[in-house]
C-alpha cells in the first residue's frame, strides 16, 4: 500500500491548473441512524441483484489502475484522481436531480436505516434533505478543488500539510453520494442503462480509496444494527475478485 500519510515526494504527473478560488471550506458531516421505514426490510435491493451488481466495464481487479506509477508523486497522485471521481460522480448526480428532490428525498439516506448530518459552520448536525446535502458536499468540494492552496496547481507548490486529512474527509462525504445513490436512485441509473458504468466508477473509488487509506471500514459498511447499503455490494466484489479482500 502506499500511504500519503508517509509519503515520500517524487517528480510530479503534468495536469491541467485549476483556477484560484476562495479558501477552503471543507465539507463535513457525521452519520446518524434512524428507525427503519415500515416494510422497507427484506426487500434485497436492485443493485445487490444479478445481473446490475456485476454489470462494469472493466473487467478484473482494479488493483491495476490504481497503482502509483513510476516517478509519479502520490499527493499529485491522489489530487488529480479525486478530482475526477468529484468530477464523474457530480455528472452522475446531475441527471439524477430530478429524481431526487426534497419531496422524494427528505433525508440525506445511505441505507434502509442509515441517514446523514450536515455539520453547519458553527459545529452543529443538522438534518439536511438529500439534495440540499449533496449539493452542500459539491460545492464545498468545487471550492476545495479550486484553492491552490489545497490542490496546486504548480509543479513548485508543495501540498499543504494537512492535505492527508482533507482529502480523507472528501472521501467520506463522496462515499455517501455514492451509498445515497445506491441506495435511493439505482431504479434511475438501471433506467439509464447507466449501471456499468456506474459500478465501475464506485469500485474504482473503493479501489482507490483502500489503496491509498482514505476510507474507514465503518463508513462503508455501518454498523451491524445500522448497515450502509453500498457495504453489500463492497463485500460481493470482494468475493468476486473485483476488489482486493
Ligand atoms: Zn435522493
Amino acid at each position: 500500500m502506499s500511504s500519503l500519510f508517509n509519503a515520500s515526494r517524487g517528480p510530479r504527473p503534468k495536469r491541467s491548473p485549476t483556477p484560484t478560488g476562495p479558501p477552503p471550506n471543507a465539507p463535513n458531516g457525521i452519520a446518524r441512524e434512524r428507525s427503519p421505514s415500515p416494510g422497507a426490510k427484506g426487500n434485497r435491493p436492485l443493485y445487490l441483484c444479478s445481473p446490475f451488481a456485476d454489470a462494469a466495464l472493466v473487467k478484473g481487479n482494479f488493483k491495476t489502475i490504481v497503482v502509483l506509477p513510476k516517478y509519479v508523486d502520490v499527493m499529485e497522485w491522489v489530487a488529480v484522481n479525486i478530482y475526477d471521481f468529484y468530477t464523474n460522480l457530480n455528472e452522475f448526480y446531475g441527471v439524477l436531480t430530478e429524481s431526487c428532490t426534497q419531496q422524494t428525498c427528505p433525508t440525506m439516506t445511505g441505507g434502509q436505516t442509515v441517514s446523514y448530518l450536515w455539520i453547519s459552520q458553527n459545529g452543529k448536525p443538522i438534518a439536511l434533505a438529500a439534495p440540499t446535502y449533496i449539493d452542500a458536499v459539491m460545492s464545498s468540494l468545487q471550492k476545495l478543488v479550486e484553492d491552490e492552496n489545497v490542490f496546486p496547481a504548480k509543479s513548485n507548490q508543495p501540498f499543504h500539510p494537512s492535505f492527508p486529512s482533507t482529502i480523507k474527509n472528501i472521501y467520506r462525504q463522496l462515499l455517501r453520494v455514492f451509498a445515497h445513490i445506491y441506495h435511493a436512485h439505482f431504479k434511475q441509473i438501471l433506467h439509464l442503462r447507466a449501471e456499468p458504468h456506474f459500478n465501475s466508477l464506485f469500485a474504482h473509488f473503493l479501489a482507490f480509496g483502500k489503496e491509498y487509506d482514505l476510507l474507514d471500514v465503518k463508513d462503508i459498511k455501518g454498523d451491524t444494527n445500522n448497515p450502509v447499503g453500498v457495504g453489500a455490494l463492497w463485500e460481493r466484489w470482494k468475493q468476486a475478485g473485483i476488489l482486493e479482500a
